[in-house]
């Protein structure tokens, strides 16, 4: 139970930490793709009005006579339906040489000559390009960093007549994404279609005009229209779940990304708190069962040690007078089911008294103990049972035993403790001797009802012996049944 409570406690703690886990991934998931969808509807917005007003330059272009009009009418003609607003870079319409012919801020034009710029180009190389987004630039006429905008100009004939030019300044980017906090290592990222960084946040001008077009990043955001992924960065090598989208029908993809230790940081702390409680809890748990197992079992062992103590003689070892009335009672009920004979011997040492009073109490422990040797010595079958049943008395229990076997027990033993010498005191061979009652019965047989029975008549046998003189051995009498059992009578009838 100490362990198994543990286990679940662990494994209860992880699946909570696991959902909390979860929530912390469909949070941000849904931030992100929330903020995506935001950003992405003001810039596609954004385009749409500065595309509108380069549409509408290049179809006032066609407007009959302008080239003979006073330059502020045909600024005024050029440029009626253009946006003005905070972020609009530049707007000039550039012709077929690459000249500034009209420009929204001034009249007459800037000077310049565009024709090298890569938008030039590639609308005088291909017509029906439409909307032409290039790669950031810096304004030649402003020096801040656009994103330009182009259309083509077509001439009557359908050959290149030049280029409408609008930019967006990049600052509309910065303003866009700047109060966006996206947690540590998060950015927004902003790509031309092939594969050129327009715009990041947080801003970095080493960050602009890059091209990862290479990069399994980039490639992961050409798969869809939109979508999600998880992918160690090529620029820093942190790890970031991205969230793009193409802006509108234009070639441009926008994404926001979040480093999955942001995304995970709230969550740790609290996994650290709760596993760290649970994992002390747990500790503590499995401790705690420890100790009380080992309590337990100390309780057992000193339960046991006691009722072995409880059974035994203190001063000879032998087991104690309860130990013989226990296992008395049990041979009992064996040789009253087997009908086997029982037999009980009293061993009581002669004049004991005599040696304490001689010698001391002190000498007489050690005749007591050298007497309960030689009774041990005396038997020979596991199941014979010598004890101290009283001061300077023994008895010894013998199963599955009759009288002339007890008998001979009991010779076996005057024997051995006429041999019995305590050298150390001067206690030489014969000095000590013992008195034996002797009862052995049937238990089918005889009326004797138990073992109290039993050690009466082994008593009066002993009483007998000293008596008759001492270091001797007396049978219990036979005892006349009162009532003759049913046994007899019909063996009488025979
Ligand atoms: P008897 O031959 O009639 O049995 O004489 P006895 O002296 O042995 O018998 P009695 O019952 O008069 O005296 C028993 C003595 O045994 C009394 C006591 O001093 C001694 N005794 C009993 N228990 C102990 C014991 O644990 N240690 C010692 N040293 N002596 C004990
Ligand atoms: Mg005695
Ligand atoms: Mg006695």
């Amino acid at each position: 139970m100490g362990v198994l409570a543990p286990i679940g406690m662990l494994a209860a703690s992880g699946l909570m930490l696991a959902d909390l886990r979860q929530d912390a991934w469909d949070k941000a998931e849904q931030t992100s793709k929330n903020l995506v969808q935001v950003l992405e509807r003001d810039i596609a917005r954004n385009i749409e009005m500065y595309d509108l007003s380069i549409q509408a330059a290049v179809e006032n272009l066609r407007t009959t006579g302008l080239a003979e009009m006073a330059p502020a009418i045909r600024q005024l003609i050029l440029f009626d339906r253009a946006a003005t607003a905070r972020d609009m870079g530049v707007m000039i319409v550039i012709d077929q040489h690459g000249d500034i012919i009209a420009d929204i801020d001034a009249v007459p034009p800037r000077k310049g000559n565009y024709a090298d710029r890569e938008y030039f180009q590639v609308h005088k190389a291909r017509a029906g390009l439409g909307l032409y987004i290039g790669r950031p630039i810096v304004s030649r006429l402003t020096g801040e960093r656009m994103l330009p905008f182009s259309r083509r100009i077509n001439k009557p004939d359908g050959t290149f007549g030049g280029v409408v030019l609008g930019s967006v300044k990049l600052s509309y980017f910065t303003r866009l994404f700047g109060e966006i906090d996206l947690g540590q290592d998060g950015a927004i990222n902003l790509y031309l279609r092939d594969g050129t960084r327009v715009m990041r946040h947080p801003y970095a001008e080493a960050d602009i005009g890059v091209n990862i077009a290479g990069t399994q990043t980039f490639q992961g955001f050409m798969r869809d229209a939109s979508g999600s992924f998880v992918h160690i960065s090529a620029r820093d090598g942190i790890e970031r779940h991205y969230t793009y989208t193409r802006v509108g029908g234009l070639p441009l993809i926008l994404n926001v990304a979040l480093s999955t230790r942001a995304i995970e940081a709230e969550w740790r702390v609290k996994a650290l708190v709760i596993g760290g409680i649970v994992f002390v809890l747990c500790g503590l748990t499995i401790a705690l069962s420890l100790l009380f197992g080992r309590e337990l079992r100390r309780r057992e062992a000193m339960q046991a040690e006691l009722e072995r103590l409880s059974l035994t003689d203190a001063l000879t070892g032998l087991p104690n007078r309860r130990a013989f009335e226990n296992a008395g009672a049990q041979a009992w009920e064996a040789a009253r089911h087997s009908g086997r004979p029982l037999s009980l011997l009293i061993v009581d040492a002669d004049h004991f008294k005599r040696f304490n009073d001689r010698y001391g109490h002190q000498v007489g422990d050690e005749v007591l103990r050298s007497l309960a040797r030689c009774l041990s010595a005396s038997v020979y079958r596991p199941q014979d049972l010598v004890s101290r049943v009283g001061g300077e008395e023994f008895s010894v229990l013998l199963p599955d035993t009759d009288q002339a076997g007890a008998h001979r027990v009991a010779d076996k033993l005057h024997a051995e403790v006429s041999a019995l010498t305590i050298a150390s005191i001067g206690i030489g061979a014969g000095a000590v001797t013992v008195s034996i009652g002797l009862a052995a019965i049937v238990p089918t047989a005889t009326e004797v009802a138990g073992l109290t029975d039993l050690y009466r008549l082994a008593d009066e046998a002993l009483y007998e012996a000293k008596a008759g003189g001492r270091n001797q051995t007396r049978h219990a009498k036979p005892h006349e049944p009162a009532v003759f059992p049913l046994k007899q009578v019909l063996r009488l009838m025979q």
